[in-house]
This record gives C-alpha cells, structure tokens and sequence, in this order.
C-alpha cells in the first residue's frame, strides 16, 4: 500500500487537526491516544512519512524507539503501574488501523484489565489531565 499523506497521525504531524500533545522534538511527537486502552496510553511517531515498520528510513525508527523510551519513562513515573507495554503493528491483519508508524506506550494496572483496541473515545479533560502528568514527568527529568 502506498503512503497515504492524508493519513490521521500525517494530518497532525502537520497541524491540521489537533492532538493532546506530550513531547516533540525536531524528528518525532507524542500524544494520547484518543481512545486510550488505559489511562496514561500514549502514542509516538516519527515526523517523516512511513506506513509501517519497514518502509519508514531506519534513522527516522530509532528517533522514534529513542522518544518512545522517554516517554514510556514518563508515563511509569506519572501513573506509576505495575506494567506497561509497548506495541507497534504493522498492516491491517496485524491490528493497525492508522498508516502512519507508530508506537503504542500503554500501562497496564491489571492482568486483563486493558479496553478494546481503538474503541471508545476519552473525554477531552481526562486526555488533557493525564497529558499534564506525562509533560510533569518529562520536565522532572524521568
Ligand atoms: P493502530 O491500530 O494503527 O496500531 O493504532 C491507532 C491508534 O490511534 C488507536 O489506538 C486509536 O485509538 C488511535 N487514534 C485513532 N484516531 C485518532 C485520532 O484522531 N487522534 C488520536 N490522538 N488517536 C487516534
């Protein structure tokens, strides 16, 4: 499948529709998720264009792996739960549903206790509070 820049995540790289933002920096950006598994579910992309895993330039993946590792590290210090995972899905069967490459920082505080994947939109003030707590974190220094 070709690239689609019209993409969501491609829209809010470029500041079209707008994003609960955590972190940025020259390559990559973080976000909530809009329909967050957890609280604290973030997401990390690169800026550049790439569908997946295995056409985005490798120097644009390890920007992203790098913010993903910092912001994983905030989100831990912020909600500080017992678990946190991180995925990245590439094509359709696997489970992704927006064409632009991205990582998935999710905490987890139960066994089980993850919602659906990509199902139930979050209220703008929770999405916003817990942003507050990560952006927290992140200029303590986690
Ligand atoms: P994927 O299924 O491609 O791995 O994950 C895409 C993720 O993007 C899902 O977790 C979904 O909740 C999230 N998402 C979908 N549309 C939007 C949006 O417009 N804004 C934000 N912040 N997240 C979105």
């Amino acid at each position: 499948m070709a690239y689609d820049p019209t993409n969501i995540f491609a829209r809010i790289v470029r500041g079209e529709i707008p994003c609960v933002r955590v972190y940025e920096d020259a390559d990559t950006l973080a976000f909530m998720d809009l329909m967050p598994q957890s609280e604290g579910h973030t997401l990390v992309i690169p800026k550049v264009a790439g569908e997946n895993l295995f056409d985005t330039p490798p120097g644009s993946v390890a920007a992203a792996i790098l913010s993903t590792q910092r912001v994983a590290r905030a989100v831990k210090a912020a909600f500080s739960p017992p678990g946190l995972i991180v995925t990245q899905f590439n094509g359709p069967a696997a489970g992704q549903t927006v064409f632009h490459l991205h990582f998935h920082v999710i905490p987890v505080y139960s066994a089980g206790g993850l919602r659906l994947h990509a199902r139930e939109k979050a209220d703008a003030a929770t999405l916003e509070a817990h942003a507050a707590r990560i952006r927290a974190a992140l200029e303590g220094g986690a």
